[in-house]
């Protein structure tokens, strides 16, 4: 049960969201639940602005479960462009498939069918739950939690791994009405996302300043948190994006390992970026005497 003083910091959010929230394709009012769960797994590991005209696309192409069930994988992953971590894309038409074969072509809205298809985990199932379908769930993704923790427990950020504790706090927060439990969780996720930032919080902007625990305990320890950085340049995860870039761009198999795009990868690592790539079903080896793949 949220005490008052919760309720009003709640209501505060929400009210902030009525008023500022940005206007995205996937909230518009016609959107449909396929949609929600599309952008929720594109929007995991790809920032608003990459995903939205990926978005669209996607929307005009396969308006529905079943287009895209019978869409190819090479369209599905070519269409998936430079969104990054295009296993997701894979992910997606296997769960358009699933929902054809198991639902009618529907999205299901109870969490144990969500969570049962392919790709959809705790956090998917619950933000379809809630956008799509108006349900009262918790909504916790890093944006959300690092509001909570800030403001309600004057945490600078949130531990690497969601607890229990974390979690019943965040339930017990989630208004009663579904409008309104919509609204909380929409609004404590772009407050994250564009006020409470992790670096640079603009508190003197934020509707829960007045209240907020870690304002009032002199905004400790974000000088001390470690920086997540991660390099990029000459990883794995770059050299696969840029042979999946090549594959996307062409009609025809290509001979990978003398293209001269990639001529500064080191072979062994080449070798071993195509392996994984093979390994996760994204390329095929068409011939191995020409090494040639293809999406
Ligand atoms: S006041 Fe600052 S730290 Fe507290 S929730 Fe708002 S932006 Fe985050």
């Amino acid at each position: 049960m949220p005490s008052p003083s919760d309720t009003a910091m709640v209501e505060a959010v929400a009210t902030w969201f009525a008023r500022e929230a940005r206007e995205l394709p996937w909230r518009a009012d016609n959107r449909s639940p396929w949609g929600v769960l599309v952008s929720e797994v594109m929007l995991q590991q790809t920032p608003v602005v990459r995903v939205a005209p990926v978005w669209k696309e996607w929307m005009e192409r396969w308006p529905t479960p079943a287009d895209m069930a019978a869409a190819s994988q090479a369209d599905v992953v070519r269409a998936w462009g430079r969104l990054g971590y295009p296993r997701r894309a894979m992910r997606l038409r296997e769960c358009a498939i699933a929902l054809v074969a198991e639902h009618g072509g529907d999205v299901p809205r109870e969490t144990d069918q969500l969570r049962a298809l392919p790709g959809i985990g705790e956090y998917t199932a619950a933000a379809v739950r809630v956008f799509a379908f108006g349900e009262r769930d918790v909504v916790l993704d890093t944006n959300v939690r690092r509001v909570i923790g800030r403001a309600w427990h004057s945490r600078p950020l949130p531990p690497a791994h969601l607890t229990r504790p974390e979690r019943e706090h965040a339930a017990s927060l989630v208004p009663v009405g579904s409008r309104a439990s919509a609204l909380w969780n929409a609004g404590a996720m772009e407050l994250g996302a564009l006020v409470c930032t992790a670096r640079a919080p603009r508190c003197g902007a934020c509707v829960l300043a007045p209240s907020c625990a870690w304002v009032a305990a002199g905004a400790p320890g974000l000088d001390q948190a470690p920086r997540r950085t991660q390099a990029w340049q000459g990883t794995d995860r770059q050299v696969r994006g840029r042979v999946m870039a090549l594959l996307r761009d062409a009609d025809v198999p290509v001979a990978v390992g003398g293209h001269a795009s990639l001529g500064d990868v080191e072979p062994g690592q080449l070798d071993r970026c195509l392996e994984s790539l093979v390994a996760d079903g994204l390329v095929t080896l068409v011939s191995a005497d020409r090494g040639a793949y293809a999406l």
